[in-house]
């Protein structure tokens, strides 16, 4: 017979034919592992997987042989599951083996760690059976002798390769066992220092009266989360070295990882009934789930609404029916709730997927969901490639959220590729969000999703009032704090109540934002915010490559007070410690959430009110519920306009209406301040009146007008290499020939443009941006000029990375 495989190493999109020999007949299926060896002397033998059987026949060469089985030819990949692989390979241009890739985990793509050991006991009992063969034998003989062998080094000790498949027949035979073999790895530590045990803090401040810098480590601990990193928040080692020779510091380690831990647990809340409008939906969903076929909903619920216990309902009655699920997240360690919450209620036939498990245990849970002993997958997005069959509901939650695009190979979205495999696998998919992102709106509305609403609040709490407070004519109190939001934070505080403060500083990235006025110069082409490049002193727009020059002053009012890439929470918790000098302030952003649990534990001390303001990046944004927040305040909202993606509005909005569901309760009723420059922008507007759909119609009609999705596709080709020359070279190549190629009204090719981010790690980046009407027009021939590319500047170390669908255009 002939197998068509996709082998690794075999770069192909077309699988290769093999020969099957007959011992093997029977035994493989597709998405069966295989070794493959090639045809010739010297070509190696890799891993494969079978795509397809058929009879032998004189037009089919086959290029090779397979040479043995792995998994005893369990499939390692399901049937729809392969079909998804192959749609990613086709929609995101990538290469059917880097597709298959992305679905398995690390340790069942090599070989490299099989392990064989004998089976112990039984050995006497079946032994005349099974070792018939001298081959056997010898195996035994030597396992009798080594105990525990690598597959690899079994094989050389006999002289003999592809020993899988006997040994396969041995373990059925209970003479031996394979397995895989992990090094277990020393948790990563980093020294931190903390304050010494017994310790006053008026006795430290008169030992240090002469040294200031040490008296701010001493006060910084004191407030903050009472662990310090050398080297960060504007402390040296040497200051805190000093502390500990005086004896007020000691030196301890600190594990780093970023696991999801079940510190933040929660009380567990069982909730009686569900609301009329909660009831409504759900029957929908369930009356989908139980037709069997692909049904996809889009499930728009304002923050509050309780989405959570419907799709946990869903759930339920998915698993009565003997089906699985899959719930996607954006990002465990963000919203613990979340994970707690299905923990709670599915115990152990839940696998919680994550991505700081050692591949030990990412190998284990994936045996788990294959085997079926667990059947419900719940992670971030590639969960959407859990093992599991039969599958009846697939669920994203917050399915808006940036963090579902992959930002490396394969580039694909977890919630599209969520909507197809439910489409494989005749599930219902339910897309969740407050904010559905506009691909998905627009889907809904032109009847692709079935759109179902949760307006309310489940305790019929009015959303909170958001306020606009413009910064131009505002006192303020100190750089970052107007004395409106100042008065407000100073009330909250004394009636003891919470406040959650945001500096938003989503993907800065060189654009400029005038402090004086608030302007942000924008391309009068492209309508996105122009990008900084000190080289050659020029604003430049990396869409479509226009430019202007720039003088470090403001294009419009001319003053010098330009908001660069500072990132302000840390000057801003110091501004806040001044004015409310009694005040524990949390600080929550990437410098003081990188330790293990470290997030979880200020959402602890948050929620067990250890201390009344919260100040953070976006993290602060992410689901959990304080009942006592009252005062949700927006440092600096421009920050998101100033964005160079035309996705900046939508992003922003967004972004405020998930913080400020953090505010207010039916019995304290929560209010939002945005300080902000720009208070003509329309968003705004929209946001003042909380109405999603209106904001939809009055962008989505912005985006048709200038061709962006969901109105058009984009796909974008970078091209990049430590050679700066070559990298613009190969991009100029590149618009050339497609330009040359794609010559259609279908098509408008922007650029070649340096990118936002102009160099990353030492290679400079250089993109082209296709913007399509009809995608299929161009895909066929982008991978072509790929290959031709990264060939012909292969000296230059060139590459071509193609981004269809991009959801991050810097
Ligand atoms: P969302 O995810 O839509 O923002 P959640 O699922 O987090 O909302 O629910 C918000 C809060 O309402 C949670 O504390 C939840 O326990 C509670 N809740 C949800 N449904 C009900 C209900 N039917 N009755 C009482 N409380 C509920
Ligand atoms: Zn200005
Ligand atoms: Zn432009």
């Amino acid at each position: 017979m002939i197998a068509f495989l996709y082998a690794q190493g075999h770069l192909r999109d077309e699988p290769i034919p093999a020969t099957l020999p007959l011992e093997f007949e029977n035994e493989v299926e597709p998405g069966s592992q295989v070794i493959f060896t090639p045809e010739g002397r010297h070509r190696k033998s890799v891993i494969a997987y079978i795509a397809d059987l058929a009879q032998d026949n004189e037009s089919t060469q086959p290029e090779g042989s397979i040479t043995d089985i792995l998994n005893n030819g369990t499939p390692v990949i399901t049937r729809p599951n392969f079909r998804l692989a192959l749609w990613m390979a086709r929609y995101y241009l990538v290469h059917p083996v880097e597709a298959i890739g992305a679905l398995l985990p690390a340790p069942l793509k090599t070989t490299m760690q099989d392990m064989v050991e004998p089976e112990g006991f039984r050995l006497q009992v079946q032994g005349s059976k099974v070792v018939a063969t001298s081959l056997r034998k010898a195996i035994l003989g030597i396992l009798a002798r080594e105990q525990r062998l690598t597959v690899r080094q079994l094989e050389r000790r006999l002289g003999k390769k592809n020993l899988y498949r006997t040994l396969g027949a041995m373990q059925a035979g209970g003479l031996v066992r394979l397995g895989k073999s992990f090094q277990t790895t020393k948790a990563k530590t980093r020294t931190a220092y903390r304050l010494c045990q017994h310790l006053d803090e008026e006795n430290a401040s008169s030992l240090l009266a002469t040294a200031p810098k040490q008296l701010e480590a001493v006060m910084l601990l004191l407030k903050g989360s009472g662990v310090l990193f050398p080297d960060e928040q504007g402390i040296r080692r040497s200051t805190l070295e000093e502390l500990r020779k005086k004896g007020i510091t000691e030196k301890f380690a600190v594990e780093i990882t970023t696991a999801f831990s079940n510190q933040f647990s929660e009380p567990h809340i069982s909730i009686r009934q569900l609301t009329v409008e909660q009831q409504a939906v759900l029957e929908e969903m369930k009356k989908a789930a139980a037709a069997q076929t692909f049904a996809p909903f889009l499930l728009h619920g304002v923050t509050g609404s309780g989405k959570t216990i419907v799709y946990i309902e869903l759930l339920k009655t998915v698993l009565a029916a003997g089906r699985t699920a899959i719930v996607l997240v954006p990002e465990i360690s963000l919203t613990p709730q979340t994970a707690s919450r299905f923990s709670q209620h599915f115990g152990d036939r839940i696998q919680i997927l994550h991505s700081a498990m050692s591949s030990q245990e990412k190998y284990q849970a994936w045996q788990k969901l294959r085997t079926g002993k667990a059947s419900i997958a719940l992670g971030a997005r590639s969960t959407i490639f859990a093992p599991l069959e039969n599958i009846g509901a697939i669920i994203v939650d917050e399915e808006h959220d940036t963090a579902y695009k992959q930002d490396r190979t394969p580039r694909y979205h977890g919630r599209d590729t969520a909507v197809m495999r439910a489409k494989l696998e005749g599930a219902v998919c339910v897309l969740g969000s407050a904010t559905p992102s506009f691909e998905s709106y627009t889907n809904a509305l032109g009847g692709k999703y079935r759109l179902l609403q949760l307006p309310n609040r489940v305790d019929h709490a009015a959303m909170p009032a958001l306020k606009l407070v413009p910064m131009l004519e505002n006192r303020r109190i100190t750089p970052s704090l107007s004395e409106t939001l100042y008065l407000q934070i100073k009330a909250r505080l004394e009636k003891k109540e919470q406040v959650i403060l945001l500096q938003n500083r989503r993907g800065y990235a060189g654009s400029i934002l005038c402090q004086e006025c608030g302007h942000i110069p924008t391309c009068p082409h492209c309508g996105i915010p122009m990008v900084y490049h000190a080289a050659g002193a020029l604003l430049r727009c990396h869409y479509c490559g226009y430019a202007l020059s720039y003088t470090n002053s403001c294009p419009k009012c001319h003053s010098e007070n330009i908001f660069y890439r500072q990132s302000g929470t840390q000057r801003i918790a110091s501004e806040l410690a001044t004015l409310f000098p009694g005040e524990k302030i949390l600080r929550m952003d990437v410098d003081t959430t990188g330790t293990k649990g470290a997030h979880a534990m200020l959402l602890k001390e948050f929620r067990d009110r250890n201390a009344s303001i919260l100040l953070g990046t976006q993290m602060v944004a992410k689901g959990l519920d304080f009942p006592d927040v009252t005062l949700v305040g927006v440092l600096m909202a421009d920050i998101g306009l100033s964005v160079p993606d035309f996705r900046a509005s939508e992003r922003l909005f967004s972004l405020m209406m998930q913080v400020a569901g953090r505010a207010g309760r039916a019995s304290k009723p929560g209010e939002v301040y945005l300080q902000a420059y720009d208070i003509e922008s329309p968003v705004y507007r929209f946001l003042l009146n909380g109405s999603y759909e209106e904001f939809y119609h009055s962008e989505a009609a912005i985006r048709k007008e200038l061709g962006y999705p969901p109105f058009a596709r984009l796909i974008s080709i970078e091209c990049s290499s430590p050679d700066e020359d070559a990298a613009a070279t190969a991009a100029h190549e590149l618009g050339k020939l497609l330009n040359e190629a794609l010559s259609c009204d279908s098509c408008t090719i922007l650029g070649p443009a340096p990118a936002a981010l102009a160099c990353i790690n030492g290679r400079y980046r250089h993109q082209v941006v296709l913007k399509l009407r009809d995608r299929l027009a161009a895909t066929t021939y982008l991978k072509k000029v790929q290959y031709y590319l990264a060939g012909r500047y292969a000296q230059n170390d060139l590459r071509v990375i193609i981004d269809v669908d991009p959801q991050n255009m810097m």
